[in-house]
């Protein structure tokens, strides 16, 4: 047993197969053995190369490395691309930070120029870092024939997509009211402002009391949490259908919801009541309504809507409809004047006096001490709520008008909505998600006022002419100087805002708009770009659609969503058939991972701790519809699973390698034997249907079930006694035969999952006989069905739940397991158990360590130890006959003498001479049974009444000592 207690080092293991891998070319091999056959096209999401990868990361790359692995097993083609997304603002926004600017003026003083290289430089570095990281975590592509967003290949892709929604007449320039990073000076669109894009914090909550018009001392309480806001404010809200109620307090009173009367400080008098819709046009006085930004106000008055809540603040909160979106759409509804007081930058622009160049976000304590000296002012307190921030920089979001180039989305929607129904959605719910993404998607802001980017190429020109280019032999045609264009080092800014064209209507010399493009646009072409959509339409209609596509479910509104809608325009059906989505990587108590909470695990520390194969476990365990909680704690005991596996395929490594086996077909096999092969080629079967439907966690726990019960506990123990080193039989070599074969499929079986391990213990034993010289180049193991007998499966699960029932019957009359029992009594009259009984008779037998079993239908008169299971009781007699302890006796020694040779650190395959000494009586008992003993402890010689050897020990049993000697034979 050399090997059995060898420890599993999963990190030593995984550096020595990284290299053999290498050495030995085993991916080139695959990629050849494969070349030309069935294709499987899998599309690789591009990762931001903006940072080194996390185990969030690491989740989805092990789910689509499985996936390729498994195909590649059942002889499938693959293109093994990978992509990296260089472009947008989270690179411009990691390479601001590193070069220590904190605006745009920043960049534009170090260059446009400048700025781009050091994006590109950046993009490079972590590319590389990524793809050491991704192969560390055993991941098989093409490494160094990526693809990136940014290259001119995908940026034309874009430009014929947007060309192309320009022809069907979606493309327009609108104003509109975004959200708005003042610090990187650019809008979010809706699709980014997603789960991350909202923070708990807190701010100020403001009650202003604002005079009603004409009346002495009364007010109306007013709710707000963004002052800034206040000075480009226009109405106030009232909810039609609450009721609000006018409260005394010392000289004054105040108007505010009924329900909201717990928010006033101080005692007070209800003196009247109204519903809110009796305030309709009520006027009051407005702080600010004498700032120049409010000159087109005629009056500040009072509208009603349901967006004032009784439940938040006081009932009434004050409309400015050019700072937030809801605001908008009632100042639509309301033909209310839309004021935005801030510029690009976050400041206020002119117009509001003394607020002039202030940043919004630190004007707000300046305008509530403005409010509170001239007596606006009923109380302030501290606020906590999700607010909207920038998704990159994490800088407080704002509302603000701009322009910003649209997609028009209402005649695409319904096309969408069928296309995206054709898709086989795994967990569904994504599916779900998606239709109420596409019910509710407002036309997509494509563009940011930015630098690192997808230029966009729209020339608007004085004459109100748009022409929109659509690729780079088109930009010659149309530019000014076409040999500037053939000069273009790359497609970026600022080399190609110097192109300038020549307005098709009135000849005028046209630039082109400063705006680069949302970064969804370029994952978003990757089913053309990449798939050679243009130079070579045989390969993409080989490869598109994609089969499969991979990313966590936020991708819905994300990669998921521009993908559909730019395959849709171009071709009119999704890139993906079959799409999974799964969820976010926690600690191991199920925080969120973050910095500043220093309970990050970056995936070099994981990978170097835990090792690559326990990850890759954890990873497809897990369900994806809820969050993975990831952690030492959850690795030791996907440990403890692997450990098991190395244990196991080492044990048979062991009992093979000292019966000198050698791999024969076997066609007859008694029932253990017919069980486990049945049991194999069930597992077979279900792992295969369950990776073909995305199930990796019920492939996974399948795979658990048979190696921790069925084969590890279950079938080892009942063929263990049978493999001793020694004897030949032919039943020795039919189990050799099955483990060996069982243990090679289900090395096979998991292969994509934990590809390190079982390559290992492949090229360990299984190689010498088997052709391929790694286990990823071996055929996935499609079940025999014929093999399969489900009614022998149920047998043995009864079987093995009577065993369970006898130990604890054993236990019950302190009867140890290695003591033979005369009768197992079994009271049922149930006839399936009945059949495992009669069927498995011999396992029964030797399971439970009787000389007999015994069906009845009612239990016998007598003193017995009894324990209920499914179909029936189990009965144990409790006393023990005088015969039984004999061998008892035997049993005990012969498992002293195992444990003794095994300290002394003799091999399995080694025999030894044994001595044995106790009373006359005893050594006279002792000498009928030298046969037996010779056999259990690998002796080749026994002596009894005389002792000799180096190795020494003594058994005490039932008031008899026996002492043992013994040396290698
Ligand atoms: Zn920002
Ligand atoms: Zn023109």
């Amino acid at each position: 047993m050399n090997n059995e207690n060898t420890t599993y080092n999963p990190v030593s293991i995984e550096k020595q197969m990284l290299k053999l891998w290498v050495e030995k070319k085993i991916f080139e091999k695959l990629i050849k053995k494969n070349k030309g056959k069935k294709k499987f096209s899998f599309l690789d999401g591009p990762i931001t190369a903006n940072n080194p990868m996390g185990v969030h990361h690491a989740w989805g790359r092990t789910l689509k490395d499985v996936m390729q692995r498994f195909k590649a097993m059942q002889g499938f083609e693959q293109r093994y691309q990978n992509g990296f997304d260089e472009q947008g603002l989270h690179v411009e926004v990691g390479v601001e930070k590193a070069l220590g600017f904190n605006s745009k003026q920043d960049i534009e003083k170090f260059g446009i120029d400048k700025f781009t290289k050091a994006c590109k430089e950046s993009v490079a570095k972590f590319a590389k870092k990524q793809t050491e990281q991704s192969i560390r975590l055993g991941q098989w592509m093409k490494w160094g024939e990526d693809y990136h967003t940014s290259s001119d290949q995908n940026i034309e892709a874009i430009w014929y997509f947007l060309k192309k929604c320009h022809e069907n007449g979606w493309l327009y320039k609108g104003k509109n009211i975004l959200p708005w990073c003042p610090r990187c000076g650019t809008s979010s669109s809706k699709h980014e402002m997603s789960d991350e894009g909202y923070e708990l914090l807190t701010h100020t909550a403001l009650f202003l009391k604002l005079p009603l018009k004409g009346k002495k001392n009364e007010f109306i309480l007013v709710f707000t949490t963004t002052p800034w806001t206040v000075p480009a404010d226009t109405a106030l809200a009232f909810n039609p259908d609450i009721t609000y109620v006018k409260v005394k307090q010392s000289d004054e009173c105040y108007w505010l919801a009924e329900q909201a009367l717990k928010e006033l400080s101080g005692p007070y008098e209800v003196i009247e009541k109204k519903q809110g819709r009796e305030f309709e046009g009520v006027e009051y006085e407005m702080p600010y309504a004498s700032l120049p930004a409010q000159k087109e106000v005629k009056k500040h008055a009072v509208v009603l809507s349901e967006l004032a809540l009784a439940e938040e603040g006081t009932g009434v909160i004050h409309i400015a409809p050019g700072c937030g979106p809801e605001d908008f759409e009632l100042g639509k509804e309301k033909k209310l004047v839309a004021i935005s007081p801030l510029k690009r930058d976050g400041t206020f622009m002119e117009g509001y006096d003394w607020l002039v160049g202030k940043y919004a976000k630190d004007a707000n304590p300046e305008i509530i001490e403005d409010l509170k000296k001239r007596g606006f002012v009923y109380k302030t307190e501290p606020y906590q709520h999700r607010y909207p921030i920038c998704w990159r920089c994490k800088e407080e979001l704002v509302f603000r008008f701009d322009y910003e180039w649209f997609i028009s989305c209402d005649k695409i929607r319904p096309k969408m909505k069928q296309a995206a129904e054709k898709v086989k959605w795994h967990p569904e719910h994504v599916g779900k998600l998606m239709q109420d993404w596409l019910t509710n998607m407002e036309d997509w802001n494509i563009s940011r006022k930015r630098y690192w980017g997808l230029p966009l190429t729209f020339y608007e020109c004085e004459c109100g002419h748009l022409e929109v280019i659509g690729s780079r032999k088109e930009l010659r045609q149309k530019a000014v100087d076409p040999k500037k264009v053939d000069k273009l080092p790359e497609l970026h800014r600022p080399w190609i805002d110097e192109i300038k064209i020549k307005c098709p209507k009135c000849k005028k010399t046209v630039e082109r708009i400063k705006e680069v493009g949302d970064c969804w646009l370029d994952a978003g072409i990757v089913p053309f770009s990449t798939l050679k959509y243009f130079e070579d339409k045989k390969y993409w209609r080989a490869w598109f659609p994609a089969e499969l596509v991979i990313e966590m479910r936020a991708q819905v509104r994300l990669w998921f969503y521009s993908m559909l809608f730019m395959a849709v325009t171009l071709e009119g059906v999704a890139p993906y058939k079959s799409v999974l989505g799964y969820e976010e990587v926690r600690d191991e108590k199920g925080e969120p991972m973050h910095k500043s909470r220093g309970n990050v695990i970056w995936f070099d520390e994981a990978a170097e701790k835990m090792g690559a194969d326990i990850m890759r476990w954890m990873y497809t365990r897990q369900d994806p519809r809820f969050n993975l909680n990831f952690g030492y704690t959850p690795a030791k005991e996907v440990y403890k699973v692997l450990n098991i596996l190395f244990n196991t395929i080492n044990y048979v490594k062991t009992y093979c390698e000292a019966n000198s086996f050698k791999p024969k077909k076997i066609t007859k096999f008694d029932a253990a034997n017919k069980w486990i092969i049945s049991r194999m080629e069930s597992l077979k079967q279900s792992v295969t249907s369950n990776l073909e439907n995305l199930e990796y966690n019920t492939a996974t726990r399948e795979i658990e079930n048979f190696l921790l019960y069925d084969f590890s506990r279950w079938y080892i123990h009942i063929i263990r006694s049978d493999v001793k080193p020694g004897e030949e039989s032919s039943s020795k070599q039919i189990i050799l035969n099955v483990l060996y074969s069982v243990s090679l499929d289900l090395l096979k079986l998991l292969a994509p999952f934990i590809p390190f391990v079982t390559d290992y213990l492949y090229q360990d034993y299984f190689q010498t006989f088997e052709k391929k010289e790694s286990i990823h180049l071996t055929e996935w193991p499609a079940a025999n069905k014929k093999l399969i007998d489900k009614k022998l499966e149920e047998s043995m699960t009864i079987t093995s739940k009577i065993v369970e029932s006898c130990q604890a019957a054993r236990q019950a009359a302190k009867i140890k397991l290695r003591w033979p029992i005369k009768q197992l009594i079994i009271v049922s009259d149930n006839t399936k158990a009945q059949g495992a009984v009669k069927e498995l008779n011999n396992i029964l037998l030797k399971m439970c360590n009787t000389k007999s079993v015994k069906v009845v239908k009612q239990k016998p008169e007598g003193e017995f130890a009894e324990v209920d299971f499914d179909f029936g009781k189990v009965l144990v007699d409790k006393k023990i006959e005088a015969s039984m302890m004999e061998e008892a006796l035997i049993r005990e020694l012969i498992r002293e003498t195992q444990s003794l040779r095994k300290k002394s650190g003799l091999q399995v395959k080694e025999k030894i001479t044994l001595t044995l000494n106790s009373d006359d009586q005893t050594n006279k008992l002792l000498s009928k049974y030298i046969k037996l003993l010779a056999k259990e402890v690998g002796a080749k010689k026994i002596l009894v009444g005389k002792l000799q050897g180096k190795h020494e020990g003594i058994l005490e049993f039932n008031n008899k000592k026996i002492s043992i000697k013994f040396d290698r034979a």
